[in-house]
């Protein structure tokens, strides 16, 4: 017996929503989260699609729309124009959601809690040790210190991760190279900014870059190449930033107010493992790289929709640890990709003279449609496949497509519950005998047009076997075997 079936160790996005997730996989969780409070301060400013796709399935993306901005456009290496544009995207939501990273991880945090998580704020994991029967975690609370066991421990503790070091998982890759300063704060005369707003000046000593937050005033990043990196905690004043600013744009532009000001950097790591043992690593704990495209968050939340079902079926003995295992197999090449994508965009950002003509040549690039979509599909997370089996159906891997069906009614409102659904769009496929308790099968028409004729759906809404009119029920009891257990 352990406490908890499973404890998350950091109550920052992803550690929220892979608490929600867990719960509505019916398991005990408690997140323990070092801050007393919530950090106000907003790292990340953006939603991407699949993100977006992810929160519709569980009835949330109302929520998040309701007090966001819709941005249909947005740059690739902060080359403009031309823009990439998200509205061609092959999706029921073409945009990014502007939104701070603060109201993300309230809303998410709710979300966890009135599912029945348990948040305990203030506490501080300090050690681990795991063996076959579980993982005993060391505590250090405000009442003191403690131990609390586990049947896994789910690292969501940022790019530091203790739950990492201590489980002993490297996180091999690239130091920062690249000396980067954010300050939120007052213009003295915004409409004078030398690239205008939003916009970038790049000049042979950096870029600046300036965006509106929505309905949180400018942000000011400086972006330096080749200066020496000072230390992650070394304080940020106004002054450093103004003359970073000064170095790249040669004038002095004035701002006042600071209300928050931070340094980071390029460094570009992935876990070696996703997983050791009973403990797992989601989130910047798995993978970190330069905030260009605005996608860590991103990713990690669908880390976590990735592990949290799997965890639930394994704790509920209808899954084997073969399962688990796919967990690391489908995320890792999801963060080798982004890894991949930002520092190339951070290669066509360098000063240097030699990369004028790349850039030039990729300004045609985004000009062609076909590089446009590839480009967007990739910033947006839409291009994010996982292995399918030889000679599967092409949905196979893919996230479910927003089949139109009878009566109104949108494939997203199926996964709202996060059990798998096999959609039965033909009336002709029953499911098998023995995965009722698990499975549950829907029969809709579609609505329009020729389709797949049935679709099985993972919790995590990726499509685990498809059929098409005319086909029959071939590999459907090997698909519900591998991914939801035998019958
Ligand atoms: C300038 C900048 C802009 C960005 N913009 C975007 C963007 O627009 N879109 C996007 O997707 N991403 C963006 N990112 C990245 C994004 O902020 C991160 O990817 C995201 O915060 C990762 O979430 P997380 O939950 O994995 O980790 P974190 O947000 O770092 O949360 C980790 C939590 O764990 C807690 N913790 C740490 N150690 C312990 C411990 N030992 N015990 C208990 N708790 C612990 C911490 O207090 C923290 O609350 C940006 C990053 C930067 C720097």
């Amino acid at each position: 017996m352990t406490d908890y079936q499973v404890v998350v160790a950091g109550c920052g996005p992803v550690g929220a929503f892979l608490a929600a997730e867990l719960r509505l996989a019916g398991t005990s969780v408690v997140v323990l989260e070092r801050l007393a409070e919530p950090d106000p301060h907003s790292r990340a400013f953006r939603l991407q699609t699949r993100t977006l796709e992810l929160l519709d399935h569980r009835g949330l993306l109302g929520r998040f729309e309701a007090t966001a901005i819709k941005i249909p456009k947005t740059h690739f290496a902060a080359i403009r124009p031309p823009l990439l544009d998200l509205d061609r995207l092959d999706s029921e939501h073409p945009f990014t959601l502007g939104i701070p990273q603060a109201r993300t991880e309230d809303y998410l945090e709710e979300h966890a809690r009135g599912l029945g998580a348990e948040i305990r704020r203030g506490h501080e994991i300090t050690g681990l040790d795991q063996d076959d029967a579980g993982v005993r975690i060391a505590v250090s609370g405000p009442d003191g210190d403690y131990e609390l066991t586990a049947g896994y421990l789910v690292g969501c503790d940022g790019g530091r991760s203790t739950v990492r070091k201590l489980a002993g998982i490297g996180f091999p890759g690239r130091a920062g190279q690249v000396s980067a300063l954010l300050g939120d704060v007052t213009l003295d005369a915004p409409d004078e900014f030398p690239s205008g707003i939003p916009g970038t000046v790049r000049t042979p000593d950096g870029l600046v870059m300036a965006v509106g937050m929505p309905g949180e005033g400018i942000r000011v990043f400086t972006c330096e190449f080749g200066r020496e990196v000072p230390g992650r905690d070394v304080p940020v004043t106004l002054e450093e930033l103004r003359a970073a600013v000064r170095r790249v744009t040669g004038r002095d532009i004035g701002m006042s107010e600071p209300t928050w000001l931070a340094r980071f950097t390029d460094a570009s790591r992935l876990a070696d493992s996703y997983r050791k043992g009973r403990v797992f690593l989601a989130g910047d704990a798995a993978h970190v790289h330069f905030p260009i495209g605005a996608q860590g968050l991103n990713l990690g939340l669908q880390d976590a929709m990735n592990l949290g079902w799997k965890l639930g079926a394994r704790l509920t003995g209808t899954a084997g640890e073969d399962l688990l295992d796919t967990y690391d197999r489908e995320r890792r090449p999801a963060a080798e990709r982004v890894i991949l994508e930002t520092r190339a965009q951070l290669a066509l950002m360098d000063p240097a003279e030699t990369i004028d003509p790349v850039r030039e040549l990729f300004r045609e690039l985004l000009a062609i449609e076909e590089v446009n979509l590839h480009l967007s599909r990739l910033l947006t997370g839409l291009d994010a496949r996982y292995p399918a089996p030889e000679g599967a159906h092409r949905l196979v891997g893919g996230l479910v497509p927003p089949v139109a069906l009878d009566g109104g009614v949108r494939v997203a409102e199926l996964l709202r519950s996060a059990r798998p659904v096999l959609l039965d769009l033909t009336g002709r496929f029953p499911l098998p005998d023995g995965w009722a308790d698990r499975v549950e099968r829907v029969e809709h028409k579609a609505a329009e047009g020729a389709g797949p004729a049935a679709i099985l759906i993972r919790p995590d809404g990726y499509v685990a076997w498809a059929a098409e009119e005319g086909d029959g029920d071939q590999g459907l009891a090997e698909a519900l075997t591998a991914w939801f257990g035998t019958a």
